[in-house]
């Protein structure tokens, strides 16, 4: 339905060869929202995002994104749909330029925005990357090349963004040029964040899933997470 979830995973069951690592996994996204996932290391949190994006196959459940069933399609078409995915891996292409990767995701999935605009409008957010369209992107620092997968994801405008631990390997300056992309880009699209770094989720999520062995097992608005025993113990001690 129109008025429904920007994303809803119902159900969503998937793994790796046989072994079972989502167990029934319920996300939704509203449109202008951005949604946390939460939770210890081998919870599913990537698992969850990749079966979302159809990098890993659903053995069951459903994915409906902007009211279209995605699940089972593969990534390609779900991207074409209006899915922004930045792996954990963030699957650049060293040698070749900030503008190649640019071009390259415009060209293949953008919808009628013309290129220079959509340009803009990524530079707008991620300043540090002006001036750098003909860098070479394997010679560019940890925190600028995860800028560039984001910008990437960003370029064919899509209706949700999903971000993967985009403060990994960063550097604190960088990651705050990061996160005051993401606040910026607040409310224009849905958004599905991955983080480790708990502090930075709460400060800028609306409301957050607590994953634990495939399973989400918490739900709330930061305010109320942080008020959780279970929450305070394990993440913000
Ligand atoms: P982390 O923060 O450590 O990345 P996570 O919550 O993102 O944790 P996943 O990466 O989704 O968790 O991993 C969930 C489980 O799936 C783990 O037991 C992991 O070993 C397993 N797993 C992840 N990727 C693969 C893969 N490509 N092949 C086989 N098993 C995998």
């Amino acid at each position: 339905s129109s008025g429904g979830a920007l994303l809803a995973a119902s159900g969503l069951v998937s793994g790796y060869y046989k072994i079972k690592v989502l167990n029934g996994v319920d996300i939704e996204v509203r449109r202008g929202e951005l949604v946390g996932i939460i939770g210890p290391n081998g919870a599913g949190k990537t698992t969850t995002l990749r079966t979302i994006a159809g990098v890993v196959r659903p053995w069951s459940g459903s994915v409906s994104l902007d009211g279209s069933q995605v699940a089972g399609l593969p990534p390609y078409r779900i991207a074409k749909m209006g899915l922004g995915y930045v792996p954990d891996s963030r699957e650049l292409f060293p040698s070749l330029t900030l503008e190649e990767h640019l071009k390259l995701a415009h060209s293949r999935l953008s919808s009628g925005e013309d290129y220079r605009s959509a340009v803009e409008r990524v530079l707008d957010l991620f300043p540090p990357l002006r001036g750098r369209m003909s860098q070479r992107v394997g010679t560019m620092s940890g925190g600028e090349q995860q800028m560039v997968a984001i910008a990437r994801a960003l370029i064919s405008n899509p209706k949700l963004l999903m971000l993967d631990e985009p403060s990994t390997g960063v550097a604190p300056r960088i990651v705050d040029n990061i996160y005051d992309g993401l606040k910026a880009l607040k409310g224009s699209m849905g958004i599905l964040l991955v983080e480790q770094n708990v502090q930075l989720v709460f400060e800028v999520a609306d409301r957050v899933y607590l994953m634990d062995r495939g399973s989400i097992v918490k739900e709330g608005t930061p305010e109320e997470l942080v008020k959780d025993e279970l929450v305070r113990k394990t993440y913000l001690a």
